[in-house]
């Protein structure tokens, strides 16, 4: 039989999620990150729209993008050259049937501010005035290089030893003897843990893996490349979006993407445009501007996978995999297995209860004099991160509280990504 390749720790996927995760975690562990297809960024992380903007998703995904902004103001310059993200806008309009929900969305946004019809148009000229019943806009909503993200990420992970490897399908995977037991494309892989960062297949992997599904559900969306219109500049134009997510369109290298805003459920596969519900979007889009849609250029379609709340989903299957071999929770500076190595990490820090099982973890926010919370379980935790702490606390028995120290050791590792995506452990 073929030999096995041994890891601490085994990523399955490498889109923004995994790849984003293996260069915080190989630092402390071993870690090999598999990717079903030929190259890596092939499904979600590929066919984003890439804006960033704060007043999108629950308050848990406005959190996690409003800790993810230091990475941006002060990117390492080995691995992020240049600027990952460049000054965008988003305007927001409604015509007469949109209304409520551009309310709504006027309620519950932070920094969006209500502008006239002129304002809008001096955005966007584009815009025909007479379908304009309200309008919005965010300053802050900014172009993200995802490519540049990935890549920069990819680097650092391989740097710090991280093994990538790609054609590498998980196919199963089984717990012998306190390790799972991985049945991969490359042959068979032994690993203490596994973290599922596949995206659309989240719940075909946990499957997979005999562990429970969540119900992450893929959503198709579609974008098509449409030329410049004539006579305007395209170039400065904001991301605008219909409140009533009838279309949204950016610019981006000199041409317009415009998308239908749909969300189609559907089962996880290489997602295709539909051709029917682009020409819709379009036609809707085409009613809101002043010139008519003659020509695609290209499309594509891609999938936004969703729990069913809508909320990143973080923390390990039951059992947690914080706990040590042998007898007895060791503190993590004594600790020689990968967890207590990553407890030993930068921004994760012992409390001084000497020989005692607690750890203290706590995730730093942007800026100081520093808010301190405490949390005591994964929802509070993540209710914290909700509630604009710019330090959270927490203390928690590795043996007794797996989950609240595995949920605030991803926390950690996730907070500095700007993925909304789901990401889940697995493990002993
Ligand atoms: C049209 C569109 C527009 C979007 N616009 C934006 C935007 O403007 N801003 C924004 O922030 N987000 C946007 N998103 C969302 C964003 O792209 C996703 O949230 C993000 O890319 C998800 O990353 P991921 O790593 O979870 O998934 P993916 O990039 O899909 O990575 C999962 C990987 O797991 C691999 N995999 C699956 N099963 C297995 C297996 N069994 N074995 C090995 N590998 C496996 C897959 O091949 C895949 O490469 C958009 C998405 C779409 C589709």
């Amino acid at each position: 039989m073929a030999e096995s390749i041994e890891t601490d720790i085994l990523i399955v996927g490498a889109g923004i999620a995994g790849v984003g995760l293996a260069a915080e975690l190989a630092p402390f562990y071993d870690v090999l990150v598999i990717e079903q297809e030929s190259t890596a960024a092939y499904h979600s992380t590929g066919r984003s729209v890439a804006i960033f903007i704060r007043n999108y998703g629950n308050d848990v995904i406005r959190a996690l993008n409003r800790a993810s902004l230091p990475l941006f103001d002060k990117p390492d310059p080995m691995l992020f050259p240049h600027p990952l993200l460049s000054p965008r806008g988003q305007l927001f309009v409604a015509d007469e049937n949109g209304v409520a929900q551009h309310r709504a969305l006027l309620d519950e946004a932070d920094g969006l501010r209500s502008i006239s019809v002129d304002e809008a148009l001096a955005l966007m000229p584009a815009l025909r005035p007479e379908r304009i019943a309200a309008a919005a806009y965010e300053h802050d909503a900014q172009d993200i290089d995802v490519g540049a993200l990935h890549q920069g990420w990819l680097r650092k992970a391989r740097a710090s030893g991280a093994r990538v490897m790609t054609d590498a399908a998980l196919w199963g995977a089984e717990r012998v003897r306190g390790r799972w037991c991985v049945k991969t494309r490359q042959g068979r892989i032994v690993a203490g843990t596994i973290v599922n960062a596949a995206g659309a297949w989240a719940d075909a992997v946990a499957r997979a893996c005999a562990v429970a599904p969540l119900g992450i559900q893929p959503m198709r969306r579609s974008v098509a490349v449409l030329p410049a219109p004539a006579g305007h500049d395209i170039r400065a134009w904001p991301a605008t979006d219909d409140s009533a997510e009838g279309w949204y369109c950016k610019p981006d290298g000199g041409k317009l993407f415009v998308s239908p805003a749909e969300e189609i459920p559907v089962e996880a596969h290489d997602a295709y445009v539909d051709d029917m519900v682009l020409a819709e979007g379009l036609h809707r889009f085409e009613s809101a501007v002043d010139y008519p849609v003659v020509r695609v250029e290209r499309s594509w379609a891609g999938l936004r996978s969703f729990a069913p709340d809508r909320t990143p989903v973080v923390g390990f299957s039951a059992g947690g995999i914080w706990r040590p071999d042998g007898a007895g929770a060791v503190p993590a500076g004594g600790r020689t297995d990968p967890a207590g190595r990553a407890l030993r990490g930068p921004g994760v820090h012992r409390a001084g209860h000497g020989a005692g099982p607690f750890h203290e973890v706590s995730t730093r926010g942007r800026s100081s004099p520093m808010t301190t919370m405490r949390a005591s379980s994964p929802k509070g935790l993540l209710h914290r991160l909700t509630s604009g702490a710019d330090r959270i606390v927490v203390r928690a028995a590795a043996r007794r509280e797996p989950d609240l120290l595995g949920t605030a050791l991803c926390v950690l590792a996730f907070a500095c990504t700007a993925a909304r995506a789901e990401m889940l452990a697995y493990g002993q």
